[in-house]
Parts: structure tokens; sequence; C-alpha cells
């Protein structure tokens, strides 16, 4: 006998996405078909397929790997003022293309996100997004360095809004001004720094410094710009007892630093770049490609590894993208003078998923990363009864980037090796939900009759 889910649940609209293989943090994709039934923007329930139940809104995905709902806390949207390279609607658009439902956007736009004013230019792009769009103000004014933006005003008329502070592109060389910040914002939401103490003497260093500095003569990036910035950072972290999340962490040394941190019990987080540990120096060491020009710099093969290596044991809690669209003309003619980063919206995950496996994309880009918002009151990373349904479906199959399909503005990914070959990914997300709607369709699965 057929019963339909709806009889004994309610009225509200619902969805159920049938025949799901799981993709869970702990155990990776599970070996049994489920059934994932959404009312409104949440999970209401899972429970195992079975075919005597009939639903009256329903996909079918066929045993297809159902994951959640990626999210990543270090994207440009460039949005105001550069919309050229990107925007709130385009950035939304890859990232939902690329299985993100969540995002946070940093504040070096023109002008940057410093003030209640400034913040209220993109709060209704923030809110017609089809994904998940927090924001990372800066912690000083004009994101000069000089001045501690106005917190209270900010959170008082934005909190929902608001993931942490940030100055990212600049470290913040006044500790007091990071040490009021820390204080005033009490462990609730991190200071947000990007760990470069870079002076006078290797401001306008493009490269890692080093044999590619040597070599190419070139002011480098010296890893102690690294190192002691995040001493700073920590030590300031322990006297204010607030959160510190250290950005894209490129360094051994500094790794290290981390590690101690966290063992004494300094609130500090960290994340690292899919670059910084699948690329390193040597991309640059024949030819200065703009493509690799990133901030901080692409470092040794050594540094590389023990990024991935902390990744793993958890040292580093994160992968984010650091997603940074530049248009052509940003990134062609000579090295030192073109913009620094690397679009990453649409392959992080096949990047990730083919290198360390499903699991790990899982654990780094949606569960740990979804721990940061518990804070916030929010239930995301995780495919379980009560949290967003935020969630993708994969194609468990190889596959490259097209440059001709890409959502964002910009054009800035690695499309192909140093040899011309093009980059393999695995999994390839064919439809995104995001609260409870579709987001994204590849076209892939048949949608179904739902609303
Ligand atoms: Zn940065």
């Amino acid at each position: 006998m057929c019963r339909a889910y709806e009889d004994f649940i309610g009225w509200k609209i619902m969805i159920a996405i049938r025949n799901c293989m799981i993709v869970d943090p702990i155990k990776g994709p599970k070996s049994y078909k489920q059934d994932v039934i959404i009312e409104e923007d949440k999970i209401l329930d899972i429970i195992n397929s079975d075919s005597s139940i009939s639903y009256e809104s329903e996909i079918d995905i066929e045993g297809r790997l159902l994951f959640p709902g990626l999210i990543d806390i270090h994207s440009h949207f460039r949005e105001p003022g550069q919309t050229y390279k990107e925007s709130i609607e385009t950035g939304s658009n890859a990232a939902a293309k690329g299985g993100f439902t969540t995002v946070v956007v940093m504040p070096n736009t023109l002008p940057p996100l410093d003030s209640v004013l400034n913040i209220a230019r993109i709060e209704s792009s923030i809110n017609s997004s089809k994904i998940r769009v927090y924001l990372a103000p800066s912690i000083t004014n004009k994101r000069d360095g000089s001045s501690l933006v106005d917190i209270n005003a900010i959170l008082s008329n934005f909190e929902s809004m608001i993931f942490g502070f940030s100055d990212d592109g600049d470290f913040v060389q006044n500790g007091e001004i990071i040490k009021q910040a820390l204080v005033k914002l009490d462990g609730k939401f991190p200071i947000m720094e990007h760990c470069e103490d870079l002076g006078i003497e290797y401001k306008n260093g493009t490269i890692n410094h080093g044999k590619l500095s040597k070599k190419y003569n070139q002011i480098g990036r010296p890893v102690k710009a690294e190192l002691n910035a995040v001493i700073r950072d920590l030590k300031l972290a322990k006297e204010s007892n607030g959160w510190i999340h250290i950005q894209h962490v490129s360094t051994k040394e500094a790794i290290d630093q981390i590690n101690n941190a966290k063992s004494d019990g300094i609130n500090v987080t960290t994340e690292v770049t899919p670059h910084h540990i699948f690329l390193n120096e040597n991309e640059l060491i024949d030819n200065l490609d703009p493509t690799f020009k990133v901030n901080p710099p692409l470092r040794t093969q050594e540094d590389m590894q023990y990024c991935l290596k902390a990744l793993k044991s958890g040292v580093i809690d994160v992968i984010a993208t650091d997603h940074a669209p530049h248009s052509r003309e940003d990134k062609i003619g000579k090295f030192i003078e073109c913009q620094s980063g690397i679009s990453w919206l649409e392959n992080a995950f096949g990047l990730v998923s083919e290198r360390l496996g499903y699991k790990i994309a899982c654990q780094k880009m949606s569960y740990n990363p979804g721990k940061f918002f518990q804070n916030l009151g929010l239930n995301i990373g995780l495919i379980e009864k009560g949290y967003q349904a935020d969630f993708f479906i994969i194609e468990d199959r190889n596959w490259n980037l097209e440059s001709q399909k890409i959502e964002s503005k910009s054009s800035n990914y690695i499309f192909k090796h140093g040899n011309g070959d093009l980059v393999n990914l695995r999994g390839k997300p064919i439809l995104t939900f995001s609260s409870g709607k579709e987001v994204y369709n590849s076209g892939e699965v048949k949608s179904g009759n739902y609303a």
C-alpha cells in the first residue's frame, strides 16, 4: 500500500530527495540509500529509502551522492566598486554551481566595507542573493590600519549578516587596534587576519623570498613576515580571550606556532587555500606566470606538504578558497604589476575531492567551517535532521572546468597544468539546494514536480 508522507506530517511545503547516498564527514559516502525530507528551509527527517512511501513533491537522484553544502569563509565578490570583476550576484551563481551554499565575503571593495553607510550599499544585493552571503567588514576605517571601525554601530545595524571582521589583503600593524577589537567581539565573532607583517622592506614583494626572489632579482615575501604576524596575533588573542582566525596560512613555522597555541588553549582557528596545499613556488621556476601570483605567495614544496599534513591532522581547521576574481587585463602583462589572486569557487571542490577524496572534502569544506556558525545560531555543514536544507548532488566522475562555461565574471581559474594538460577534477556538482531552494541545476537531474 502506498502512503503519502504528507498524510502524517502536516501541510507545510515539503520536498523529498529520494535514493541519496549521503556523504558524511566521519565515514565518507554511506553505503545505503536514504530519503531526505525537507520542510521549508530545513531538513525535517532522513529515512531509509522505501519504495512503499510516496511523496507529493520529490526528486529521485537514483543513488547519486548527496553532499552537505560547501562553506567558504574567504571569498572576494568585489561589490561595491569593481563589479566588472565580480558582483554578489555573479559570485553567488559561481558558488552555487561549485556546490557552495554559504560564503563569507571580504571587505577590500571600493569603498571598503568599513561603516554602516558602506555596508548599506550592498544590503539589498546580499538579501536577494540565492545563497547565504555573510560579510567580514573591515577592522579599520578605510581599511588603512589607522583606527578601529565602529563595531557597535555595524553590529547593531547588520548583526545577522556578519561573520567576523578582517582587513584582508593587509596586516593591521597596530596591535592595540586588534586587541580592542578582540575584546569588543568577546569570542563571538572572529578577527580574521591576513598575517603578513611586510613592513617597508618587503611591502612590494611579489614572490616567495628565497630561490625565486634571487633568480628573478625581485623583492620576496619572507617566511618571517608571516611568522612574526602570527606570533603577535596569538599573543593578543591570549591576552584578550578573543577569537583570532589566521587567514590563508602558508608556512611551516606559522603552523607550528598555531599548533602550540591550540595546545595552550588559545582561541585560534585557521584556514588554508587550495593553492597552498596543491601548488608551490616551482610553478614559477621557468616562467613568471601571472596566474600563480597570490598573497601570501606560493611557498616551497616543503611548506606545501606541511600545510597538507596540518590540514589532515586538524591543526588547520578548514579549506577556504580566497576566490579572487580579476579581469583579463588585471592578470596579463608584467608579473610585478599584475593583480594577485586565483578564482576558485567553481572547481575547488572537484580538485580537493580528486586529490584528497570526498571524506576530507566534506570535513574541511562543509563540516568544520559549519561549526564556526554555531555561535551565530545556524546549523549548517551536515546533512542531518534540524540542519538547514543546504546540499548538492554530485555525479561521481572525472571532469574538467571549461572556460566557456563559467558563471564567474572573471576567468582567472587554473584550467591547465604548466605542460598544457587539463586539471583533473572529481565529482561534478549537478544540482544545488540552499535553504531548501534549488539554486543551481545543470540539467542532468530531472527536477520532478516540486515547488
Ligand atoms: Zn588575504
